[in-house]
């Protein structure tokens, strides 16, 4: 099959016009396949202390902030570089000296953030439920009451490294009732899984330009509460990640402190009114959600089977487990995949082969039935029969 029985090619749609060219499709959460209109957005240069440029920033903080009903208490900071630098400034800004986090822990992701409270020495604790368990909310509670001198929480919303869609509501209602707060690792989810203050009012939240808002990697942001941010004042280890002193500089001058990925920063703009387009986080839910329902059931079809319940997926990124048939090698699956158009992601498991598909991205189902069709050829050239995992993976 050639890409372009299943390419939308130049077609126009409410998100947005699809991808033309070659390329092919990123089935990856982030960096990600982006609007025509995205990226012809970068075709210009801007000065970064222009007005024009420090409106585009506030535009981009107001929108963030309105798609977490925050407008009353929250303000949002964006900071330069990839998701981890955000992380990295939360944790350092929000968490003080002298306190102490409990990191749920499931997969690569919350992995990091206690290595991040390694070299900026903060105490924390961990409830590390391995690959892909859920922390549970009962969990939670039992730990809090234990451990009163936890001031901070950490969770991620959607661990990639599996795709599970971790129980938050429930996590943080029982952060609320202990009176502890809240830092989120929304990073994959934010912009397509509805995360709202009224419901969830955490301390801070970050995320990053290139996951669901479908934007170009360069920046992360942070959405906290204006306590928060005046609190930070004075933790931060780092000047460069300092969210406190970005936050009082940015509502000053309009300005960010240092050099901004300006070209970044207007593609966001441009991706975040593709977002409203399509119906803002609960448009892009359904696109995502019906994503992974073809492309799930395609998989299962084939006899591939998911890492997670249903119960547990999310409609970011899925895990399956890797056929067990000698004929099956990850490297040659992946190149027969992308000589047909689609670029798959390696699995992050620690106890089994796995491989990943993301849902996120400017995609539409049409592209999902499209990877299901090259896993299908792809297997076939390599001669793998058996679809199903090794027996007792689980
Ligand atoms: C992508 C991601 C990050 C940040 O990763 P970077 O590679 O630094 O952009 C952090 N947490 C989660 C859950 C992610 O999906």
């Amino acid at each position: 099959m050639t890409r372009h029985a299943i390419s939308l090619n130049e077609v126009q749609t409410s998100q947005g016009a699809y991808p033309v060219g070659e390329e092919p499709y990123l089935l990856t959460p982030g960096p990600l396949t982006t609007a025509v209109s995205t990226k012809a957005a970068m075709l210009k240069d801007w000065g970064s202390w222009d007005d024009d440029f420090k409106a585009v920033t506030a535009e981009i903080r107001t929108r963030l902030i309105a798609m977490c009903g925050g407008e009353k208490d929250y303000d949002c900071v964006p900071m330069q570089g990839s998701g981890t630098f955000s992380v990295e400034a939360a944790l350092a800004s929000f968490i003080p000296k002298d306190g102490k986090a409990l990191i749920l822990m499931n997969g690569a992701y919350g992995q990091r953030s206690a290595k991040i409270l390694d070299y900026i020495g903060r105490d924390y604790m961990v409830l590390d439920k391995g690959d892909y368990l859920p922390p549970m909310p009962e969990e939670v509670d039992a730990l809090l009451n234990a451990h009163k001198d936890v001031t901070h929480v950490v969770v991620v919303h959607c661990e990639t490294s599996s795709g599970i869609l971790n129980p938050l509501q429930g996590i943080a209602d029982v952060v609320m009732r202990h009176s502890r707060k809240l830092i989120v690792d929304s990073m994959s989810a934010f912009g397509a899984l509805p995360l709202n203050v009224s419901d969830i009012p955490f301390e801070a939240m970050v995320s990053s330009a290139n996951k669901c808002i479908e934007g170009v990697p360069g920046f992360g942001f942070i959405v906290a509460k204006k306590d928060a941010l005046e609190a930070a004042k004075g933790n931060s280890h780092s000047l460069s990640l300092d969210i406190h002193d970005q936050w009082v500089t940015m509502n000053k001058t309009g300005q960010w402190r240092f050099t901004p990925p300006t070209h970044t920063v207007v593609a966001f703009l441009e991706a975040l009114r593709l977002h409203e387009k399509e119906g803002g986080v609960q448009g892009r839910l359904a696109r995502y959600t019906r994503n992974r329902d073809v492309m799930v059931a395609g998989m299962r079809e084939l006899g591939f089977e998911t890492l997670l319940e249903n119960k547990w997926l999310s409609p970011i990124i899925t895990t399956f487990f890797s056929p067990n048939d000698s004929s099956f090698e990850f490297g040659r699956f992946y190149d027969e995949i992308k000589s047909r158009g689609f670029i798959i992601y390696p699995g992050k498991l620690t106890e089994a082969d796995s491989f990943r598909i993301g849902c996120i991205g400017l995609l539409d189902h049409h592209v999902m039935k499209g990877v299901v069709q090259a896993v299908k050829e792809s297997c076939e050239v390599m001669g793998v029969k058996n679809f199903a995992p090794p027996d007792g993976v689980r």
